[in-house]
């Protein structure tokens, strides 16, 4: 299996899994980047898996269901395209013969899900949307802190090979946030090193995995007295796990 970011608008990524035969793309916003890389590879496109329902994500569903007869997957309790399969926490699939358990993460949005797939003999992949960022998670939109602490706490549960596959190249900017929070940190500072590379290069840094996730994103590392003591800084309330989430998000949205 071929695991590829095919980039769209300004920093989206479409992620797509082939068998040099079948694929399966998730969250494409838009048709035509999708129908290109469909054509050069002479692909068939099986499955599209949504995670949430924002445009950016849903926008080239239609489109594409129509030219290629592709099965639609989509979250319980979000609008969606029809028609198409809805999926609630806990639901198996298996397009393209993988098996993909789904997982209810709400936060950014109030239905968001999230695809946990297995590939034989290769490293586990999770298509987490507009949830877990590489550094980084998405903005509260829809969902609570103590919603979205929940989620990204199940997802760093997920093997630590597992390869992260975010919907958007947010790193470096989430990377200068996270310097800000944790300036002693040896490993966040060489992964920004490592990221500014690729991105000088216009290559993505992603899929990142969980455990490099577990060591540099301080959304998932808000039970460390490090993290609590420089959100504290800001907010000298925040003393539970989830008013110290909830500080960090607002630092976040306010840096
Ligand atoms: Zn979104
Ligand atoms: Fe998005």
């Amino acid at each position: 299996m071929k695991l590829i970011p095919i980039p769209a608008f300004d920093d989206n990524y479409i992620w797509m899994l082939h068998d040099g035969r079948r694929a399966l793309v998730v969250d494409p916003g838009d048709a035509d980047p999708v129908l290109a890389a469909l054509q050069q590879g002479g692909l068939a496109l099986e499955a599209i898996l949504v995670t949430h329902h924002h445009g950016d994500h849903t926008g080239g569903v239609d489109t594409l269901r129509r030219s290629t007869g592709a099965q639609v997957y989509g979250p319980a309790l979000e609008r969606m395209p029809e028609p198409l399969q809805r999926l609630g926490d806990g639901d198996v699939i298996w397009p393209l013969g993988l098996r993909f358990e789904v997982l209810l993460v709400p936060g950014h949005t109030a239905g968001h899900i999230a695809y946990a797939g297995q590939l034989p003999g290769q490293d586990p992949v999770l298509f987490c949307g507009d949830t877990l960022f590489s550094a980084g998670c998405g903005r509260l939109f829809e969902g609570t802190p103590a919603q979205m602490l929940a989620s990204l706490t199940r997802l760093a549960a997920l093997p630590e090979a597992t390869r992260v596959c975010c919907a958007h190249e947010y790193t470096l900017g989430s990377l200068r946030f996270a310097r800000a929070v944790e300036p002693d940190n040896a490993e966040l500072r060489a992964y920004q090193a490592r990221a500014k590379a690729l991105r000088d290069q216009h290559l993505p840094t992603l899929p990142s995995t969980i455990g490099l996730e577990k060591a540099v994103n301080p959304f998932l590392r808000t039970h460390l007295p490090a993290v609590a003591l420089a959100v504290q800084q800001t907010a000298p309330d925040a003393r539970d796990p989830v008013s110290v989430f909830a500080a960090l998000r607002t630092w976040k949205d306010q840096f």
